[in-house]
């Protein structure tokens, strides 16, 4: 069971990052308002992640642990108009497969929490009783540290440590509604505050972007149909040299797509030269079922059904709010 895992986490798992994603992404399927990442040595060391969510009951621990075991896919509809972020039911067996991890719960019903860890080549789950707070903690220690080769490939406790910091500016951007706490080798580095107001927003794109992105934003708000389109767009001026600060959803999820980066750029035509870049965090909402999501995890490409329409409606919002910013 070992073995067929470890080659599913070479899917999963390139990364301290990509370890760090899956376990953020389903403590937001778990509901979590508050969630919090401690990381050590870059990821190598430690990766442990506390939520405030629903909590997993103790008869499914062992269950979460193993594979294709997701409690997220109900019926066909579901897979079709993919709501909840996960969907594969392999992210923690394949995690626990290189890693010592544990995974400690409670629920709402119980009195006490469990914890719950695979141990040995058949990858036994092993459960105890433990203190922990509503929510769940999954802590991942050694990464790699049985498959030496893919440990190899670790770049610097720096390197890693940044990839993980920009996956959580993604996610700190489309979730401004949940609190997020990074710390490093036990200092804080960031701390993202659950934003509801337009002024919290503010602060919290700021946090994430920058002030100086902030100071040359223009907020956007528009829809047509069911189709939506809000965020900020920088102002001319507040073009940069790198294209750094480029944030756009499709419902929730992040994308880097043609079609999408085209509109934005055509948006503002002449107004920028050729080595500046737009800035922007954006966050386009359509209807699930006109829009496929490439389900590989790694592409971040989406297929407008009506392309041509998501196009023209990005692009004449945005001119507009352009050409109202310098107004
Ligand atoms: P998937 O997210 O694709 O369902 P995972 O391997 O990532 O698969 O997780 C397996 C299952 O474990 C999830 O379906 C969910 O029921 C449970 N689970 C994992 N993490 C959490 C969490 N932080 N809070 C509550 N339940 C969780
Ligand atoms: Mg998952």
């Amino acid at each position: 069971a070992r073995l067929a895992n470890q080659i599913a986490a070479g899917e999963v798992v390139e990364r301290p990052a990509s370890v760090v994603k899956e376990l953020v992404e389903n403590s937001l399927d778990a509901g979590a308002t508050r969630i919090d990442i401690d990381i050590d040595k870059g990821g190598s060391r430690t990766i442990r992640i506390r939520d405030n969510g629903k909590g997993i009951p103790k008869d499914e621990l062992g269950l979460a642990l193993s594979r294709h075991a997701t409690s997220k896919i109900a019926t066909l509809d579901d897979l079709e108009a993919i709501a909840s972020l996960g969907f594969r039911g392999e992210a923690l067996a394949s995690i626990s497969s290189v890693s010592r991890l544990t995974l400690t719960s409670r629920t709402a019903e119980q009195e006490e929490a469990w914890a719950a860890y695979a141990e040995g080549r058949d990858m036994e789950v092993q459960l105890k009783p433990a203190a922990h707070p509503i929510g769940t903690t999954l802590e991942v220690l050694d990464l790699f540290f049985n498959t030496p080769a893919r440990r190899k490939f670790l770049r610097t406790e720096k390197t890693e440590f940044g990839h993980i910091d920009e996956l959580l500016k993604r996610i700190a951007l489309s979730r401004m509604d949940v609190t997020i706490n990074l710390r490093h080798n036990g200092k804080v580095v960031r701390q993202y505050r659950a934003a509801n107001t337009q002024i919290q927003k503010e602060r919290r794109l700021a946090a994430v972007c920058g002030q100086a992105f902030l100071d040359h934003a223009l907020a956007v708000e528009l829809s047509h149909g069911d189709l939506k389109l809000s965020g900020w767009i920088c102002s001319p001026q507040g073009a940069r040299s790198q294209n750094d600060i480029q944030y756009c959803y499709v419902n929730g999820r992040m994308m880097k797509d043609k079609l999408i980066n085209h509109a934005i750029r055509q948006a503002y035509e002449s107004s920028l030269a050729p080595d500046q870049y737009a800035a922007y965090a954006l966050f386009i909402d359509v209807d699930p079922h006109q829009v496929d999501v490439n389900v590989h995890p790694a592409k971040h490409e989406v297929r407008f059904h009506q392309a041509r329409l998501v196009h023209d409606f990005i692009c004449q919002g945005l001119q507009s709010a352009l050409i109202e910013g310098a107004a």
